[in-house]
């Protein structure tokens, strides 16, 4: 029998059976290993041995990514230095890195999940992967390519950007999966067929990586290349990297490994549990990570619970895309408001295409204005757009709440990115 990377459980107690031997392990490893979380559990007044069940979580102290650039150049280590034999560190661009330490044993975990997210995909070791995320420190390139090997296909490391070797190889490899983001994907997408390869390709599948997509992005691109289906992996430096989280083939939401860490979707003003379906924030906490262990881990990402089970009958549980970051989160007249939520709108709207800007002004009246400039579908006249306009404006008022204007512009005259998207642009300081 082929092997599988999917956990064995039969229903969801034996699920939380699992987390609270995992806890109860984690809570001990750190608290006996780094004299910081010990300083810190002491702090809140708990010791392992007051972990008895999974509602003990909320007695545990928060870590932050501060806590990380603080412990710098080895924060939250918990194990003996000679047991690390790999190091890994975030892309910030401000003051210290944060700097993850790996056991062979966490690298082993990292690229099980990592196998587990292809295998859910549908991959198997006939596959021919293409990865264009970045190699070197960052964990990207490394997690696609070593759950790739751990998977059995065969892994085609491009890296990033080098948009003629990509589509080189995609014809010449027949690659069968492409790995990369949303902006790489579109672009890829573009210029596959400007450049009449669309024929000599045998793409069937993207995994997209660390960039949220809006449905008419994942449409345009999934349309441009004749794709069967595109996932969204989910991941993070702290949390091992790329690889915690894929949705299935039934895009009901995002399965996350609940037998590796815990997820709390949590207020980022309060800290309390949102009500069920919220958006919140994730808080993760690790149950097997030796290195560097993650203890309610403040992850900044935005996203909310689907409580009801997927239909694919997988019972690992389930979050929605990620809506954006709570730094990102935009306070516009009183009105909290994620980038995430601009995207759910726009893409409603069957005349506007993927791509926008907001635009974030403070006027002379001293009040705040946001305008949404968005990208008008190929074939629509750009003269005559007030109906459009209305639409966007209705809508936004609608389901978040604020007043808006709204702009629309031709097709591709805003900017593409091989990166990370910059469609913010805040002038109001
Ligand atoms: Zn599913």
């Amino acid at each position: 029998m082929k092997k599988s990377f999917m956990p064995q459980f039969e229903n969801i107690d034996q699920l939380f059976d699992h987390q609270l031997e995992g806890l109860k392990w984690a809570v001990a490893h750190a608290y006996n290993g780094s004299p910081f979380y010990k300083k810190q559990f002491e702090a809140a007044g708990v010791t392992p041995s007051d972990i008895t069940s999974l509602d003990d979580l909320i007695r545990l102290p928060f870590t932050t990514g501060n806590d990380l650039k603080e412990g710098y150049p080895l924060p939250l280590l918990s194990v003996p230095e000679k047991d690390v034999v790999r190091i890994h560190a975030s892309s910030g661009t401000t003051g210290k890195r944060k700097v993850l330490s790996y056991t062979q044993k966490d690298l082993d975990v990292w690229f099980d999940m990592f196998a587990r997210c292809y295998e859910m995909a549908g991959l198997t070791n006939e596959d021919r992967v293409q990865i264009a995320v970045g190699y070197g420190v960052w964990t990207a390139g490394m997690g696609f390519q070593l759950g790739c090997e751990r998977l059995g296909a065969m892994a085609i490391p491009v890296g990033p950007g080098n948009i003629d070797m990509q589509c080189q190889f995609l014809v010449d490899m027949q690659t069968t999966v492409f790995c990369c983001t949303a902006s790489m994907a579109l672009l890829m997408a573009e210029e596959v067929n400007s450049r009449g390869i669309k024929d000599q390709i045998n793409l069937k599948k993207i995994i997209l990586g660390s960039e949220r997509c809006s449905s008419a992005m994942r449409a345009k691109i999934k349309d441009l290349l004749g794709l069967e289906d595109m996932f969204d992996i989910t991941g993070m430096t702290e949390l091992y990297g790329p690889g915690t989280g894929l949705d299935c083939h039934k895009h009901e939401g995002i399965h996350y490994w609940a037998d590796k860490y815990i997820l709390e979707i949590l207020d980022p003003d309060t800290l309390k549990p949102v009500e069920d379906g919220e958006i919140g924030e994730m808080v993760v906490t690790t149950l097997c990570k030796e290195a560097a262990p993650l203890v309610r881990y403040r992850t900044r990402d935005l996203t909310r619970k689907i409580s009801n089970p997927c239909s694919c009958g997988n019972i690992l549980p389930m979050h929605d895309k990620i809506m954006g970051r709570s730094d990102d989160m935009i306070i516009l007249r009183g009105v909290n408001i994620y980038p995430g939520q601009i995207d759910e709108v726009l893409s409603t709207i069957a005349e506007v295409g993927s791509e926008y800007q907001l635009h974030l002004e403070r006027e002379g009246d001293g009040k705040d204005y946001m305008t949404i400039k968005a990208e008008a579908q190929q074939g629509i006249d750009v003269n005559n757009t007030s109906e459009i306009k209305n639409k966007i404006k209705k809508i936004v008022k609608a389901k978040i709440m604020v007043s808006c204007d709204a702009q629309i512009c031709a097709y591709g005259e805003l900017p593409r990115f091989a990166g990370k998207a910059q469609r913010i642009f805040d002038n109001r300081s």
